[in-house]
């Protein structure tokens, strides 16, 4: 049997709190970061943590079992040189407004310098944000170049059809008095059915209401940016703008159930396209699998969507979700704008995106969108139509509401059998 290469006297060394004793206090929303103090999620003592949870969202669970498992060494710092971001972002007045952002750590991307200090004494700080630059080449952005749409000016989009990106990825963190207001429930409320529905996994949640920063082991964000990130959040530099739920069955596999990766690339096109006007482009993606209910869920309501009698039908859309889930939606998107804050926007010229949700989500948090992009109407699969009726029946944006089908209407929309 491995054995894990725990070292007991290596605890000191990592786990020690600082020379007076005291583990650094988290003041939220403060000024600079000194003031805002370091997160500390020490996962080889947890007397040392400030926080609840382990860094690395959902992947935290993985690395428990590589400590099980004796791959990994518990003590292990990470080496952090070279790792900081290769563009500035932030601090932006958002940071500091109670309550604008309370589900990401908006220094996430700078902790790594700038508590080094700290790291050396042997505390666990960790970036929770980290930010670098690629090269994406995908088969649709060249379909929008053979059609002419889009054409290569080497600097944003290469005539091999590469584009230039920078891109950051981000882990959860939770603000919990802020995550509560921000959803309207008791934070003790929260704590407790965050404690309970997973099982008692952070009992801390209920014993430690003086911790109120919790990293969950669930997913992020990844975000694409086109253009100059530096500039991003300037109202005079036009923005184009996705913000994508995950879909792994269309986004990766090309399943045609839905729109998802059409509208997720043609948002790309429209973001690499502002972006050669000298705007900027920003997809987000969020790891909120089949509207956060996973795909487990999503797989079971295609079967119940499908063998329902009368088939797959836009009418009965939603009802089938909700019957299997118990809801239609869990992606809250009320949390979705602390992207936006993080990054300092206010405005965003063309959202590509039919979601009232996400729409309104963005203008309660004072965010503009000056145009909504629906998705042309040649790229939607025809096994999506039964989707795509449905939402708009539901709220979606329409340019012409003369578009929306009433309920007779939905009934005709049909989708495959399941053993078509
Ligand atoms: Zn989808």
């Amino acid at each position: 049997m491995k054995k894990n290469r725990s070292n007991p006297s290596h605890i000191v060394l990592t786990s020690h709190p600082p020379k007076d004793g005291k583990i650094p206090k988290i003041t939220w929303g403060a000024k600079t970061l000194a003031e805002r103090g370091p997160l500390i999620a020490s996962m080889a003592d947890h007397a040392a943590s400030n926080v609840i949870g382990a860094y690395a969202g959902a992947y935290s669970v993985y690395r428990a079992v590589a400590v099980a498992t004796g791959e990994l060494d518990p003590l292990h710092v990470p080496d952090l040189h070279n790792t900081s971001p290769p563009v500035k972002i932030g601090p932006h007045e958002q940071w500091f407004e109670p309550g604008k952002i309370v589900s990401l750590d908006p220094w996430g991307h700078m902790v790594g310098e700038a508590f080094e200090d700290y790291r050396q004494k042997g505390l666990d700080v960790r970036p929770t944000i980290a930010v670098t630059r690629a090269h994406i080449n995908i088969p649709e952005i060249h379909d929008a170049m053979r059609a002419g749409r889009l054409k290569p000016d080497g600097k944003i989009l290469k005539e091999n059809g590469d584009v230039r990106v920078t891109k950051a990825a981000i882990d959860p963190v939770w603000h919990l008095p802020g995550m509560a207001a921000r959803l309207g429930v008791d934070e003790h409320d929260l704590r407790r059915s965050l404690f309970e529905n997973s099982g008692g996994m952070f009992p801390e949640l209920v014993t430690r209401p003086d911790l109120k920063v919790f990293l969950p082991p669930i997913g992020g964000h990844t975000l694409y940016f086109m253009g100059d990130v530096e500039t991003i959040h300037d109202p005079n530099v036009p923005l184009a703008c996705r913000v994508h739920d995950e879909c792994n069955g269309s986004d990766v596999f090309g399943s045609d159930i839905c729109t998802c990766r059409p509208y997720l690339c043609h948002g790309i096109e429209l973001c690499i396209e502002t972006a050669q006007q000298g705007g900027c482009g920003l997809v987000v993606y969020n790891r909120k699998e089949g509207r956060a209910l996973g795909e487990v869920t999503k797989f079971l309501v295609y079967n119940a969507r499908k063998r329902q009698e009368g088939g797959d039908s836009a009418a009965k859309y939603f009802e089938r979700t909700e019957c299997v889930a118990g809801v239609q939606d869990m992606r809250f998107q009320a949390l979705m704008p602390d992207i936006f804050h993080w990054l300092g926007i206010k405005k965003i010229d063309r959202f590509a995106s039919m979601s009232n949700m996400k729409h309104d989500a963005l203008a309660q948090h004072g965010i503009e969108i000056v145009h909504r992009i629906p998705i042309p109407a040649e790229l939607i699969p025809p096994d999506a139509a039964v989707e795509m009726e449905a939402k708009k029946a539901a709220g979606y944006f329409v340019p012409d509401p003369e578009q929306v089908m009433d309920e007779k209407g939905l009934e005709g929309v049909k989708g495959r059998g399941l053993d078509e």
